[in-house]
């Protein structure tokens, strides 16, 4: 008979575990608190529904675990082949992401999770249930031969107890899995928020179709849109509507300051984001602003990630939320789930040990890209505009599209390369990041002294001008 697994969460992740659990041929039921997402409009702006730069690690996931799911749920991605930089001045300045042309792509949140949704109603209702309105609020770990006991909470408040041979916790940042999970080993476990708040905006589209974007695009589609301010930052990403979803982030004490009054919203978006305003109708982004969520932004590390004898995992957001500047915590949790999949099948489905070599050899990879999500905040909203720093990054891809394989600038190996684990490319870009110093510092030594030479000669020339 086969094994019996909850997946808490329907979320991104839980979905994508789900499948792939069902594919290798265990009875599946997904349960979520939420009611079923696609019984709502996924239009209304006021549900959580920002789009999402899926990239190298979540395609190649997605492909590992089905072709065929992967070509449909990624239907109506966007491709981006680098970042578009906002100057104050009205300036736009594009960077290029790929040394190739690789691209990373926008995608609405709510659409692919609904598209995942739909994949698990593809299967048997033998093989995969779905629960909604069903809150963990236990787990009785039991002996690993016996049932685990998930208790929920059902819409009528009344409480259901479930009997499942293993859990999979996918049941994002504020996981109960992972609270359960720490009654039961002991876990280090670290939380922490950064003073950033996120409010989401909108760009509607444009109301006649712009034949150089191809769409009712007022902005070109294939770029992700950064106003960086140094202290704070807008970006955008384009919807197949033509519309753009935007995302305002800063410090707390700069928005609820802001807050205290429209006026000085409206003044703050029009002094920094002129022409994001022009756009998006600068009264309708006053009102977004002071009356849509705001956002936290938080960490989490923990370890391990499963408790022993194959009883309980936990994946994605639940096992380490990060901020979201590399556009990686989904691409991370969907390659949670390939990893995972390939130790339950290389293990032949012996849980205990993939689940002991899940946390041994993820842990390193989950703490590299967390950290440098954390790193990326300052690239985005700052150094972009930095003439040191784009100076860095020309010679970083002079030298990656010179040498190849042999030098792969690291947003490179963060976004395309999935090959190449995370904490590896950190180890890489550290090693080439002392070699780009040097010869940074040597370009800039060789303008210096040529300049001072250019000084010299001219010298003469100068003061018999000035005598003149
Ligand atoms: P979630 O999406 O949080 O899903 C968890 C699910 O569990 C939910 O459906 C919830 O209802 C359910 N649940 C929770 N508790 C319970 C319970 N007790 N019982 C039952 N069900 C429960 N990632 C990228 O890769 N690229 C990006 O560009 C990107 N941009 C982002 C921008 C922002 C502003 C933010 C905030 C995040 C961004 N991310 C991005 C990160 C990405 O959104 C998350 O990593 C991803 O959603 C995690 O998926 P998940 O399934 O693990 O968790």
């Amino acid at each position: 008979m086969s094994e019996s697994v909850a997946v808490v969460g329907a979320g991104l992740v839980g979905c994508l575990a789900a499948i792939a659990l069902a594919k290798r041929g265990y009875k599946v039921t997904v349960f979520d608190y939420r009611k079923d997402p696609r019984e709502k409009s996924t239009t209304d702006r006021n549900l959580r529904s920002i789009n999402l730069a899926i990239s190298a690690r979540g395609i190649t996931s997605l492909e590992f675990i089905d072709a065929e799911m992967a070509e449909r749920v990624l239907r109506d991605i966007i491709p981006m082949k680098g970042r578009m930089i906002h100057h104050l001045n009205g300036r736009q300045e594009s960077q290029i992401y790929g040394l190739f042309g690789e691209t990373i792509n926008s995608i609405d949140r709510a659409v692919l999770n609904n598209y995942l949704l739909d994949e698990l109603d593809r299967f048997d209702s033998d093989k995969v249930q779905l629960k909604f309105s069903h809150k963990l609020k236990k787990i009785k770990f039991r002996a690993p031969e016996e049932l685990q006991s998930c208790i929920f909470s059902a819409e009528d408040g009344v409480e259901q107890v479930y009997g499942v041979d293993f859990i999979v916790g996918c049941d994002g940042c504020y996981s109960t899995t992972r609270d359960q999970m720490q009654r039961e080993v002991r876990m280090r476990y670290s939380q922490e928020y950064i003073d950033c708040c996120y409010i989401e905006l909108y760009i509607p589209p444009s109301k006649t179709y712009v034949e150089e974007f191809k769409g009712n695009f007022s902005l070109t589609p294939d770029h992700l849109h950064i106003w960086p301010r140094h202290k704070f930052m807008l970006i955008a990403l384009a919807n197949k509507d033509g519309s753009f979803t935007s995302t305002f982030f800063g410090p707390w004490k700069l928005v609820e300051s802001l807050l205290k009054s429209r006026s000085r919203v409206q003044g703050f978006l029009q002094e920094n984001f002129p022409d994001a305003m022009a756009l998006m109708g600068l009264e309708n982004a006053v009102e977004c602003f002071m009356s849509y969520p705001k956002g936290a932004l938080m960490c989490v590390e923990c370890e391990p990630y499963h408790v022993p004898g194959g009883r309980c995992i936990i994946l994605g957001d639940a096992a380490h939320s990060m901020v979201p500047f590399y556009g990686q915590g989904m691409n991370c949790g969907f390659e949670d789930v390939k990893v995972f999949m390939k130790l339950l099948d290389a293990n032949h489905g012996d849980r205990a040990k993939a689940f002991q070599a899940y946390t041994e050899t993820r842990h390193k990879d989950l703490i590299a890209i967390i950290k440098l999500a954390v790193r990326n905040y300052k690239e985005m909203s700052h150094d972009v505009t930095s003439m040191a720093f784009l100076l860095k990054k020309k010679i970083d891809s002079w030298l990656g599209k010179l040498l190849k394989d042999k030098w792969l600038p690291l947003y490179t190996m963060v976004s395309f390369r999935a090959d190449i684990p995370y904490n590896k490319a950190v180890a890489i870009s550290n090693r080439q990041n002392k070699i780009l110093n040097v010869i940074q510092a040597l370009m800039i030594a060789s303008v210096s002294v040529l300049g001072y030479k250019a000084l010299r000669l001219c010298y003469p020339a100068i003061r018999r001008l000035k005598r003149s």
